[in-house]
């Protein structure tokens, strides 16, 4: 096993799941190990300067010459599945058969055809018990690997380099105290994804909607002309919203319930509302304060409250005012021979925000997949070509 390989797999070892009901900064304590570990060995590759802020983000930075190239990639793991004692396994050259993670989960091609394209290479993947965190621990290697070939090549010039680890992006909050000042990069890059020629420049809109209904409770008995079922009432709204606009028909954009709480007498629901189309999102805003507005005229004594916040942008207007790193990236796909995809990210990512904030940031592949879950993987191969891409993107 070559030592990039072997250091993925130390940190994917390291248990940092976020935590959505903490409220804290990191939402887990747990991601500061691995935040502390990565501060120890950037020191012992040169990077004198690495430090860990008080929310657990790490900066450091390499001296070079030309714009300074910002790495980012993120420390947490998501929360479908847990974290705790990842065992990574190796697939060699894999024949395309089955491969039985435990007695209950198998990678099949079947389930998952976009893997033909991995026949003949190796994979990491789980034992079926936890996920294998390739998000974004592959993003952390890969950025590791290229800064451990700086060090052994001091003859390759390159660009200065500003790296940002960052904590809790699996619950939107990588952002949240991620400091421009403390990076000092002129553009950047989150390695934090799935195939190795995509760059991804285009993200969703993003807002969560939150409605709240109050009926009108009074024994069912005594009910005529008095009883307001909030529940139903409800339902009601939701039958309202366009119907072919959810994840399961549409591909532009969508609106998605993601839970109700509540009985007879109020209930809350939220949904998250994402759209490439900025102007079709507001026209979605627009349906539901229709709806909220045709439901109060039919139930005057109820109460219906609805909230709109907003959560992320699509970073396209940005990248395309500032088009230096894509460009950048294009150009060392190409030098190495493989032809770019400018794909579109269905959800989020912490460069969307560091894009709005005023730093460009779109997004690089790290070779895995399946992301979030037991059957996540990582392609050797690919990830080792993503230490050269990135290499390339840096070069001087
Ligand atoms: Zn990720």
């Amino acid at each position: 096993m070559n030592k990039n390989i072997e250091r993925f797999i130390r940190y994917a070892k390291i248990d940092t799941q976020a935590d959505e009901n903490t409220g804290t900064t990191p939402s887990t304590e747990k991601q500061k190990n691995l935040s502390r570990l990565l501060v120890e060995e950037l020191k012992e590759l040169g990077l004198e300067d690495a430090y860990m802020d008080e929310y657990g983000i790490v900066y450091a930075h390499l001296d070079g010459v030309g714009d300074v190239i910002g790495l980012n990639a993120h420390i947490d793991t998501a929360l479908e599945v847990t974290d705790e004692n990842v065992n990574p396994q190796i697939v060699e050259k894999w024949d395309g058969s089955d491969i039985k993670l435990n007695d209950l989960y198998t990678i099949s091609l079947k389930e998952f055809p976009h893997m033909k394209g991995f026949i003949g290479k190796d994979l990491v993947i789980t034992d079926g018990n936890t996920l294998l965190g390739a998000d974004d621990k592959a993003g952390i290697a890969i950025i590791m690997g290229v800064l451990d070939y700086l060090k052994n090549n001091p003859s390759f010039k390159h660009h200065p380099l500003a790296i940002a680890f960052t904590v809790d992006e699996e619950i939107g909050e990588g952002p949240k105290h991620f400091s421009l000042e403390k990076m000092k990069a002129d553009y950047a890059f989150t390695i934090d994804g799935g195939p190795i020629n995509h760059i991804d420049c285009e993200n969703f809109n993003a807002q969560q909607l939150r409605v709240k209904i109050d009926g009108v409770a009074v024994h069912p008995g005594e009910g005529k002309n008095t009883l307001i079922n909030a529940l139903q009432l409800q339902a009601e709204f939701i039958n309202a919203l366009p119907q072919k606009e959810t994840p399961f028909y549409a591909d532009e954009g969508y609106w998605h319930l993601t839970s109700v709480n509540g009985t007879s007498e109020s209930v809350e629901f939220v949904a998250i509302l994402r759209n490439f189309s900025r102007h079709k999102l507001e026209e979605l805003d627009t349906r539901i304060l229709q709806i909220r507005d045709q439901l109060s005229e039919k139930y005057p004594k109820a109460k219906i409250k609805v909230e709109i916040s907003e959560q992320y942008e699509n970073m396209k207007k940005y990248v395309e005012k500032d088009p230096r790193p894509v460009k950048r990236a294009e150009a060392a796909l190409k030098k190495l021979g493989i032809e770019p995809i400018f794909a579109r990210i269905k959800g989020g990512t912490d460069g969307a925000t560091f894009s709005k904030m005023g730093l460009v940031t779109p997004n690089l592949g790290t070779g895995s997949g399946n992301h979030h879950g037991r059957f996540e993987y990582l392609v050797v191969q690919d990830f080792e070509k993503m230490i050269e891409i990135v290499l390339e993107i840096i070069r001087k």
